[in-house]
């Protein structure tokens, strides 16, 4: 069966023109929306596993980080530092998360919210089944995060509307992680984890209880 559009978008992310590609290439920034499937040995367990990553120039940006699926905060599994900005941050390794992608051209985003868990029994290689939450194009936030008005970084999120005018922006449970990813889309030479958190920063939720285990 021929996998939609919005299949491609659900499981890797945005679909952005190769020209757009090429140009965020040349600026060095490493954004990986992309997710695996992991065996842990000892626990006999199938994971996913992504990787915190991206940032911004001053003309554009491309960040994706990861929540749980409440919105609420989860802890990475390992902090990545890299001499070279831009890149991987960290890295989550658990049974369901929800992702929050966002791309950036100068003051319009685009923003991608999706929901990726496992489904198949224990004996074999489980299939990664994904679900978008919510695909914005065109949003708009007139301040430049990046420079002049950096100190609403993280606070802020750009504004997306519908064909009619009417807003259009994702549910208020995701509000504060649209935030941080548009923080890290206008973060300019990134070395943060925007989204993911050591685990001693981390409220104690089900979710987590669940990702530690
Ligand atoms: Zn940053």
């Amino acid at each position: 069966m021929k996998e939609s559009r919005f299949d491609t978008i659900a499981r890797r992310g945005l679909l952005l023109p190769a020209e757009t590609r090429e140009q965020i290439r040349a600026t060095g920034i490493r954004c990986r929306p992309q997710l695996e499937i992991v065996y842990q040995q000892q626990s006999k367990l199938w994971k996913l596993r992504g990787e915190e990553s991206g940032g911004a120039v001053e003309l554009l940006g491309h960040y994706v980080g990861f929540v749980d699926k409440r919105g609420n905060t989860i802890p990475w599994l390992q902090r990545v530092q890299n001499f070279i900005p831009n890149g991987t941050h960290a890295i989550v390794v658990t049974g369901e998360l929800v992702r929050v992608e966002v791309f950036r051209y100068e003051k319009t985003y685009d923003l991608l919210i999706t929901k990726h868990w496992l489904e198949g029994d224990a004996n074999r290689r489980p299939e990664l089944r994904s679900a978008i939450l919510f695909l914005g194009r065109n949003g708009s936030l007139e301040t430049e995060l990046w420079d002049r008005d950096s100190v609403f970084r993280g606070a802020a999120m750009p504004r997306f509307y519908q064909r009619s005018g009417e807003p259009g922006g994702p549910d208020s449970i995701w509000t504060e992680s649209v935030m941080k990813a548009t923080e890290g889309a206008c973060c300019p030479g990134c070395r943060h984890s925007h989204l993911l958190v050591a685990a001693t920063d981390c409220p104690e939720t089900e979710e987590r209880a669940e990702v530690m285990a």
